[in-house]
């Protein structure tokens, strides 16, 4: 068996090496950086208290750890505990704990379901079927060339950092599915192609969740929102994104036509 390489001079040794062993890898180096001295160096960082309050904006205080618990750097429960010993009762990061605890939970599902992994798990609860979504990613998305300007920021930072901040997972997850009827599966593998925290549990289900086929009604999101927790730091100006604005009425009537009008 061949045995790899694991101690380099610096990370332009580490990559050369890689590149050497898949000359098929494309894309360029990633900022997130890999390994168990990094790994700890954001550990010791995390403010899962201030969490709770700041996760959903884009310059919130999440922790950025998903690569490395994906990759097994660091363990779920070490995570827990070093959190747990940054408060002074758990009640203060219960949110924190929470996501955690919806992480165990989606590779608990995906262990008791593996048939779920590709499959709808219900049926869309949108007046369509899953007939009716399209099997490929059209190239505009593909490229991030869409048009509305907040989208295609957030596919230029999946493809060239291999990371999204949650709340433009969820943006993006729900831009191909409901507003361009593309199926989630689709999406889905298409995350999971660029995520270096890419897996297949977490991934999959919050697809679904987003598409409503394992969650009780569709998730979407108009430019109020993503100027809300994102407009300081991307384009959110209404020209520049049009399709997004409109109040949650009217975008629940135009996305999902069969439904009638929203209570
Ligand atoms: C469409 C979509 C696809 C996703 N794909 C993945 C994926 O491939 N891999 C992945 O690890 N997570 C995935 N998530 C969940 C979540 O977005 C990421 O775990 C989180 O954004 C990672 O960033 P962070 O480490 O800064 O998280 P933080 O907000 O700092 O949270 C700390 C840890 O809690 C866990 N966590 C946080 N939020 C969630 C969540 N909503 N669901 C499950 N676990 C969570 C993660 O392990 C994360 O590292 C996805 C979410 C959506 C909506």
């Amino acid at each position: 068996m061949l045995q790899l390489k694991s101690t380099f001079e610096n990370r332009d040794s580490l990559i050369a090496y890689v590149k050497e062993l898949a000359p098929w890898a494309e894309g360029e180096r990633s900022y997130i950086q890999g390994g168990r001295q990094k790994a700890e160096m954001k550990l010791s960082n995390i403010d899962p208290i201030l969490y709770a309050r700041t996760r959903n904006f884009g310059n919130g205080n999440i922790t950025r750890l998903s690569p490395y618990i994906h990759h097994g750097t660091l363990s779920l429960n070490e995570v827990r505990n070093h959190a747990l010993a940054k408060c002074n009762e758990p009640v203060q990061i219960t949110k924190f704990l929470q996501e955690l605890a919806w992480r165990d939970f989606w590779q608990r599902v995906l262990a008791e379901h593996p048939e779920w992994a590709w499959n709808d798990v219900e049926s869309y609860k949108t007046g369509f079927t899953a007939q009716d979504y399209a099997e490929d990613l059209p190239e505009d998305i593909l490229e991030g060339k869409t048009g509305i300007a907040c989208v295609d920021a957030f596919i230029q930072e999946l493809i060239h950092t291999g990371y999204l901040h949650n709340h433009a997972r969820m943006y993006l997850a729900s831009y191909i599915v409901h507003f361009r009827r593309i199926k989630w599966q689709v999406g889905a593998h298409w995350f999971l192609h660029h995520l270096l925290d890419g897996n297949l549990a977490s991934n999959n289900f919050s697809w679904q969740w987003i598409a409503s086929t394992f969650s009780h009604k569709p998730y979407i999101f108009n430019l109020e929102n993503v100027d809300k927790y994102f407009g300081k730091l991307i384009d959110t100006s209404p020209l520049n994104n049009q399709p997004l604005y409109a109040s949650y009425e009217t975008l629940q009537e135009r996305l999902f036509p069969n439904l009638g009008r929203a209570s």
